[in-house]
């Protein structure tokens, strides 16, 4: 998928888990989703975070691309690391990794979300940068435009 769509879909995900979660400040929830959303694939070392995150992607990139990175382990471990930290952003971190696979689940190319230990594969019909994955896009905009519409409503009344 491409880092726009992840983007957008990070972000709907960290304002839907918040209104879950009853979170105080859906914006911090949400922004923190939404950069959680494009960790994984610093596996890549021609994706957009990893341009903008060198030093991490050389590390994350002797994983193979949609391997390990791409399974439900790193934000687990993440999650229960940053738990000591703060619950809310534990929680905005693994929805916003978690969101990430299951939109490239629906990619042809798919991910294996409990790699290395089980390595079936789960995936959809959706080629990255193809015209069904901008309809996908476009709609995730559309959702996200209508929630921010709804939290600034109710920010000022
Ligand atoms: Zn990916």
């Amino acid at each position: 998928m491409m880092f726009v769509s992840h983007l957008l879909f990070g972000m709907l995900a960290g304002i839907l888990g918040c209104s879950f979660l009853r979170c105080d400040n859906v914006v911090v929830f949400a922004s923190v989703s939404a950069f959680a959303s494009m960790i994984p694939d610093l596996d890549h070392l021609n994706s957009k975070i990893s341009r903008k995150l060198q030093p991490f992607a050389v590390i994350l990139s002797l994983f193979r691309h949609r391997g390990f990175v791409h399974s439900v382990f790193p934000p687990l471990a993440l999650y229960f690391l940053l738990l000591s930290f703060d619950f809310y952003i534990a929680a905005a971190v693994f929805i916003g990794y978690l969101s990430h696979l299951l939109l490239d689940s629906l990619t042809v190319k798919g991910v294996r979300l409990l790699y290395p230990v089980v390595p079936f594969r789960i995936s959809g019909f959706i080629k990255t940068n193809s015209f069904s994955e901008k309809i996908l896009a476009v709609m995730l905009l559309v959702l996200l435009i209508m929630y921010l519409a709804d939290i600034f409503a109710n920010l000022f009344p």
